[in-house]
């Protein structure tokens, strides 16, 4: 799909697209790296559209309940404030990006941008009704916040080329749920 069609009530939803989990991070997923150039020319769009650009980043506080240390199934990642934590350098993110930070609840983990985080407010605020979704991993947390927009009432549309799974069966596995739930 070419990034050519953004408008008045969409918004591109750019999902924890951070160094952790891209190659070389705490919890990197094949290929996670790749997004990024498919992301950039989105976001040119979404600007060119006067879309609004959101980005949800993993927020962990040290010892957070998903990590191995507390019982959890993943090794530390996407501790607050350290490099991996941090958006990919060559992700273009451009000035006014809307920030969604999940992630730091000591009392369990949100996989969801929409867990917890008041985005539906904030998306129907400024009169938001399709989303452009994106990002990492395509089988957990772009999963859940396209399964919690669908629930909510938005339109979404999963942008091919712009999400990696953790593991195949796992995305071909989350590309039905997310077509079943109504997702293009
Ligand atoms: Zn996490």
């Amino acid at each position: 799909m070419t990034a050519t069609r953004m408008q008045a009530g969409d918004a591109l939803v750019i999902v924890d697209v951070q160094n952790d989990f891209c190659p070389g991070g705490a919890l990197p997923i094949a290929e996670g790296d790749r997004v990024v150039p498919v992301l950039n020319e989105w976001i040119e769009s979404a600007l060119a559209a006067g879309a609004p650009v959101y980005a949800s980043r993993d927020w962990h506080p040290k010892g957070h309940i998903s990590f191995k240390e507390s019982g959890g199934p993943c090794p530390p990642h996407c501790v607050q404030d350290t490099e991996g934590a941090q958006f990919r350098s060559d992700l273009n993110l451009p000035d006014g990006t809307i920030k969604v930070t999940k992630g730091t609840r000591f009392d369990r983990d949100q996989n969801s941008a929409f867990d917890g985080t008041g985005l539906e407010h904030h998306l129907r605020e400024h009169g938001i009704r399709h989303l452009y979704v994106c990002g990492l991993a395509q089988d957990v947390c772009v999963l859940a916040t396209v399964l919690d927009a669908r629930k909510l009432g938005f339109e979404v549309t999963v942008i091919p080329g712009a999400t990696r799974a953790v593991t195949p069966e796992g995305g071909a596995r989350a590309s039905k749920q997310m077509r079943e739930a109504g997702a293009l």
